[in-house]
């Protein structure tokens, strides 16, 4: 079976919603950064942000391929699930590592979209990619967490009300481990603005919600912790698989958009008096675009396949990530070469998903990060840092 014949009626319904916001409506909201309100109301209404959640707590219990197909149509009708795909993911924490009483508190209100958890706050000025580096830190007094410190690239947090942040509560330098000390505690974000967290938005090349915070003695409430003090980091990581998985298949509904979008154009512009697909040099490249993307679906199917399995995945939805953002971005260039001087004009929506694409080769892990992962990891080459 083709990856992008599964879960046949879940692509359909998703292609349904998505025609009801086509490229009018995303070009409004790009050209004002401002971020796709209705849109999103409209999957959470229709259930496709809570496919993850257990149906005990409220969600439809499917898998995490069920969870690409949405991200993958989502993105090859054109739209951008950047301003939500989190909402299906970042409750991976609660659910793994939260007590009884915070699933029970949060994921049924998560699934019914009351409750938007999406935000999840990681990275810092100066730590970069090494996370274990971070300077936010949490004491704990009484019954409170005391949170100072600052993040970037946090983005959705104004469209938030719970963050998953991850702060230090050991030093770096009085941990056992770099990777020991740090935790996890979730925020509510609506108690904590201009009480203790300020958030200041940044405007980028893409429309995509992104901001800076700064805390200055938020208080959380310790029963906020998630899992245990100290080992925040693994439980991040466990997260970031499923992320790594998901964005590699919007990437896939990217590329196969530029390929829809380019196969189209190919066949209809007539240039020399005759279509410009008619020659080999235009249909060779959209030819390798299918086959780049084909191919790193493939590689997303397989470390979907194992994160439902309960299998250890980190270097495939690595993988997965690098082929597929890599797959995507060559088929973003040769649908703008193919579209010519039309692919600059907004009105095509090219250049917006050009832009967009772009992203994933640096966040949510940038592509040399994970090849130092597959040398040192896999090919057991010398650690480099
Ligand atoms: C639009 C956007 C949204 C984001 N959203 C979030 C979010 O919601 N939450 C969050 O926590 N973060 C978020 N991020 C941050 C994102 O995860 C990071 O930008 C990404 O991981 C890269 O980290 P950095 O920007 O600090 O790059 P750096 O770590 O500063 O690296 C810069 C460059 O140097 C390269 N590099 C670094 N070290 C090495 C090395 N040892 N060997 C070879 N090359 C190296 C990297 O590959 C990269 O290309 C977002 C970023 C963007 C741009």
């Amino acid at each position: 079976m083709n990856t992008s014949d599964t879960f046949p009626e879940i692509r359909e319904s998703v292609r349904k919603l998505c025609a009801e916001y086509p490229g009018a409506y995303w070009r409004k909201l790009d050209r004002a950064r401002e971020y796709p309100t209705a849109f999103v109301q409209a999957l959470t209404r229709a259930g496709f942000l809570s496919v993850l959640i257990p149906e005990e707590f409220g969600g439809s219990g499917l898998g995490l391929s069920a969870a690409c197909a949405v991200l993958e149509e989502i993105h090859r009708s054109g739209a951008n699930g950047g301003a939500c795909h989190a909402q299906m993911y970042t409750m991976g924490t609660i659910l793994r590592h939260g007590s009884a009483e915070q699933k029970k508190k949060y994921l049924p209100k998560i699934a019914s979209g009351e409750l938007r958890l999406q935000a999840f706050g990681v990275t810092e000025h100066t730590s970069g990619t090494d996370t274990t580096r971070i300077r936010t830190f949490a004491k704990k007094i009484g019954d409170r967490y005391i949170v100072n410190g600052q993040k970037i690239w946090i983005s959705r947090a104004e469209h938030s009300d719970l963050m998953v942040l991850l702060v230090r509560t050991t030093p770096r330098e009085e941990a056992a481990r770099p990777t020991d000390g740090m935790s996890v505690l979730l925020v509510d974000m609506k108690a904590s603005v201009g009480k203790g967290l300020t958030i200041k938005p940044i405007r980028t090349m893409i429309n995509h919600a992104t901001t800076e915070l700064f805390f200055d003695d938020l208080e959380v409430p310790v029963e906020n912790l998630i899992g245990e003090e100290g080992k925040g980091f693994r439980y991040i990581i466990d997260g970031m698989n499923a992320e790594r998985i998901l964005i590699a298949a919007e990437c896939i509904g990217d590329g196969r958009f530029f390929i829809d979008r380019a196969s189209a154009y190919a066949k209809e512009r007539e240039v020399f008096g005759r279509p410009i697909g008619e020659n080999q040099a235009i249909q060779f490249s959209i030819a390798r675009a299918y086959v780049n993307v084909t191919a790193a679906a493939e590689m997303v199917a397989k470390a979907a396949a194992l994160f439902e399995a309960g299998k250890p995945c980190g270097t495939e939805a690595n993988m997965a990530k690098l082929l597929a953002s890599e797959a995507s971005w060559f088929a973003a260039d040769m649908c703008l070469q193919t579209h010519g001087g039309f692919g600059f004009a907004e009105e095509f929506d090219i250049e917006r998903k050009f832009r967009e694409t772009r992203l994933y080769q640096v966040a949510p892990i940038s592509t040399n990060l994970i090849l130092s992962h597959v040398a040192t990891h896999v090919l057991g080459m010398p650690k480099s840092f």
